[in-house]
């Protein structure tokens, strides 16, 4: 494949509003008409669900306020299919779109495992935040979240500062933040002290295991790639959709990914994580490699490595865990109400990086 081509058209469809998606049509829009498809009016802070869960009111932006100085049209609708023969994706109102270069930027949900004998209203996730808040206000009981990874501490610790009559506990399959350095670790367990939450690590639980009132799943994210799958994209064997170092489906380069359901790497980085962190610089390199194409350019590869994690424990407390350029944690942690700020400030500077591009 040739780095250097000019594609038939300019017609340019994203999928999904999302970090990535957004990030992506706000660029790609500097040198085509774009069509943003998304059922959704607004774009969700997803890295917020869980101080929804603790009562916050909104995380949303009207995706109005993001497009109006570009030129991107919203499609209110879900993608279904995408026939990449003909280059056409089908929505959930029967409507076809023709496109020259499509960004997948469909993210990724939470993926609960069990025998399904947990369905009985108990069991949410991090996309049914709302419905956990409704819960939560019917009546203290017991709260169990499961997994240890940085969503389920961010979690169980906000729900604790914010649900004193509940009774929060974590189950987790290895040990609590395995992420993290051994200092930092060593800090969300006297977090977790602090906040009277119970914590069980070294063991793998699934919902009907658990005799809580309420179960908060936060074990397995999944990509949203079943459409990629019926769509033919190569995919790799954790089911994200595999890329190029321009970020191109290897198997369909007219489609660039970006986002969760994206297995990118960089040299530097290694296979990136799900994260918005990695959302939005690949959102910015796959609009910039649209322009590129458009104007007949080289695209150029993704340039990417890490410097930090960083975690709220509540509103009043976080972590800032200094890692490798490969996410490899080193021994450095910032601690209290300086690494809560610090994360509210990287949070709403995703946002406003959208904003900016948005201009
Ligand atoms: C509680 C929580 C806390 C988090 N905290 C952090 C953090 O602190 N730092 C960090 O870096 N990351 C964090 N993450 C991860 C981060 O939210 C994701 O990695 C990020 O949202 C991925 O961006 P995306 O653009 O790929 O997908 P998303 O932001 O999930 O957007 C996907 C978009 O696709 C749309 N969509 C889905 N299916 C369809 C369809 N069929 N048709 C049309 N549209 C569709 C959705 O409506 C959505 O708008 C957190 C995640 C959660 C759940």
């Amino acid at each position: 494949m040739t780095n250097k081509r000019k594609p038939a058209g300019d017609r340019v469809l994203v999928l999904g509003a999302g970090y990535g998606g957004l990030m992506a049509a706000l660029h790609a829009a500097d040198a085509a008409d774009v069509t943003l498809i998304d059922p959704a009016a607004h774009f969700t802070e997803r890295v917020r669900e869980h101080e929804v869960a603790a009562g916050r009111q909104d995380i949303s932006h009207p995706l109005s306020s993001f497009l109006r100085k570009k030129r991107v049209t919203h499609v209110a609708a879900r993608v279904t299919d995408i026939d990449p023969v003909h280059k056409e994706v089908v929505t959930d109102d029967h409507r076809r779109h023709p496109f020259d270069l499509l960004v997948y930027a469909l993210g990724s949900r939470t993926q609960t495992v069990g025998d399904g004998s947990h369905e009985d209203g108990r069991l949410f996730t991090s996309e049914t935040a709302r419905y956990l808040r409704k819960r939560l206000d019917d009546g203290p009981g017991t709260l169990t979240v499961v997994g240890g990874g940085a969503t389920g501490v961010e979690m169980a610790t906000e729900l604790a500062e914010a649900e004193r009559a509940w009774k929060i506990s974590m189950v987790t399959a290895g040990e609590v933040g395995p992420a993290l350095s051994q200092k930092g670790r060593t800090h969300v367990r006297s977090m977790f002290r602090d906040l009277d939450i119970n914590l069980e690590e070294g063991r793998p639980a699934a919902p009907e295991d658990l005799d809580a009132d309420v179960i908060v799943w936060t074990a397995s994210l999944r990509a949203n790639a079943e459409v990629a799958r019926s769509a033919g994209l190569a995919l790799t064997v954790d089911g994200r959709i595999e890329v190029d170092a321009m970020l191109r489906s290897v198997s369909h380069p007219d489609i660039y990914v970006v986002g969760d359901a994206a297995a990118a790497r960089t040299e530097a980085a290694g296979e990136l994580r799900m994260a918005c962190a990695t959302a939005l610089p690949l959102g910015s390199r796959a609009g910039r490699n649209i322009v590129a194409e458009l104007r007949g350019q080289r695209p150029k590869p993704l340039s990417f490595r890490y410097y930090a994690q960083v975690m709220s424990l509540g509103r009043r407390n976080g972590l800032v865990q200094f890692v490798g350029a490969d996410d490899k944690p080193k021994d450095m942690i910032v601690t209290g109400r300086k690494a809560a700020l610090v994360k509210e400030q990287v949070v709403r500077s995703t946002v406003r990086s959208l904003r900016l591009a948005a201009r």
